[in-house]
């Protein structure tokens, strides 16, 4: 998708503002002779910036203002290494809040609604940035922050919160939970607002099956404000994302080149009014496309589709890429499997030779034989890759509050 003049003479005052500034971009851009962008072309020459150049500059490298201007920071949960940290204007924290405020009406909710909010409270950006946006509506908010699952459900009766936002394998734990506990008809809950992981449809029917409420996919990263950024409609057709804050192009990961409109790729993202860290080309890993038209429910901010997975989430077995995502469409078509899966990647010594050993969830109704034998016989005929399937009945893998790790590599 193309630059627009707003979006281009934004990021050039972005520029030129950030190479007066001693901040790690600061510097970098000075040292690179970038002192302008009119034009795409003098966009193509920035280049991309990352999470590892955000760990480079820590604790507060890339801060672009003086520290006066600086009303919060947040962090992003490393799993490796050093944490990401992102200072906030008091505009920035506005603008986010804003834009969530944005993303609750898109899924129809207004200042009559009650949301209890599931995602953690603390550094990083979801549980503050879904209450930030629900008290700019001027909804209720329910702050809860994740866990304590009795206290949610009973909270969530007495109040009536007519919202959950949530992860959505906290989503499936809450549904699981009120179904197991007969609890159904005495929730209000009417639309959930689901965040920060990737999840497949079965996971998506099951949650809306299992709370009978609209689901709505909400998108974002620390790095780029938070959640909140883009959210998906009634449609259901991909995520509307506001670009008077953020350009979004995707890229080939492998090549770094721009893919044409439709085309999947990777999210790249730039800001074009943050204050305290304006990022420029920053590299989420995140795989989608833009979807090229006019969506149907007739909101006119761009879209891009669902997230596909994360470039970093693809590993390598019997010489063949494989996405998580993959074993997830798979699991759709066997009867009485859940959406919950484990990959655990290994090397025999002895036979030389890479092992996959994949865990998935049936019911009691099923034959645990019979899943493992079709879905060993999908992953060889769909995928190319045999793995070793285990059954175990349905609530044994762990549900998180958190991002669920599904893939776990011993080979190195
Ligand atoms: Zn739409």
């Amino acid at each position: 998708m193309k630059l627009n003049e707003k979006q281009l003479s934004d990021i050039d005052a972005q520029v030129k503002r950030l190479i007066k500034t001693d901040s790690y971009y600061g510097k970098m851009y000075r040292e690179l002779g970038i002192t302008k962008v009119e034009n795409e072309d003098d966009f193509r020459k920035i280049p991309f910036s990352s999470k590892a150049d955000l760990r480079n500059a820590y604790p507060l490298g890339i801060q672009a203002v003086p520290d006066e201007e600086v009303v919060r920071i947040h962090s992003s949960s490393g799993t490796t290494g050093k944490p990401v940290i992102i200072p906030y204007t008091k505009k920035d924290v506005s603008d986010w809040a804003k834009m969530f405020a944005r993303c609750y009406e898109i899924a129809g909710i207004t200042n009559k609604d009650r949301i209890q909010i599931t995602p953690g409270y603390g550094l990083w950006t979801a549980g503050i940035g879904f209450q930030a946006g629900c008290e700019y509506l001027g909804a209720m908010a329910i702050p809860m922050g994740p866990g304590n699952t009795d206290k949610q459900i009973q909270m969530m009766m007495d109040l009536k919160a007519t919202v959950i936002t949530a992860t959505s394998s906290y989503a499936l734990l809450l549904s699981e939970e009120i179904n197991k506990r007969n609890l159904t008809d005495k929730i209000s809950l009417k639309k959930g607002v689901i965040g920060s992981e990737r999840w497949s449809d079965k996971m998506r029917q099951t949650i809306h099956d299992g709370l009978g409420i609209e689901l709505y996919d909400i998108y974002g990263l620390t790095e780029i404000y938070g959640p909140g950024i883009g959210i998906s409609c009634k449609e259901e057709s991909g995520i509307h994302y506001f670009d008077d804050y953020v350009y979004i192009e995707i890229i080939d990961p492998a090549t770094g080149e721009n893919v044409p409109d439709g085309e999947e790729g990777e999210i790249v993202i730039t800001t074009l009014v943050k204050e305290g860290a304006p990022l420029l080309r920053f590299r989420t890993h995140d795989m989608s496309r833009i979807i090229p038209g006019d969506c149907k429910c007739g909101n006119k901010y761009p879209r891009i589709d669902i997230i596909k997975g994360r470039s970093d989430d693809m590993f390598k077995i019997h010489g063949v890429n494989m996405f998580p995502s993959q074993i997830e469409e798979l699991l759709l078509h066997i009867d009485g499997a859940t959406s919950e899966y484990r990959v655990t990647l290994a090397h025999e010594d002895d036979k030389n030779k890479d092992v996959m050993l994949l865990t998935v969830e049936a019911e009691g109704r099923v034959h645990f034989e019979d899943v493992a034998k079709q879905m060993t016989a999908l992953m060889k005929s769909r995928i190319g890759v045999t793995p070793r399937v285990t059954v175990v009945p349905v609530g044994t893998l762990p549900r998180s509050e958190k991002k669920t790790k599904r893939v776990i590599d011993y080979r190195e």
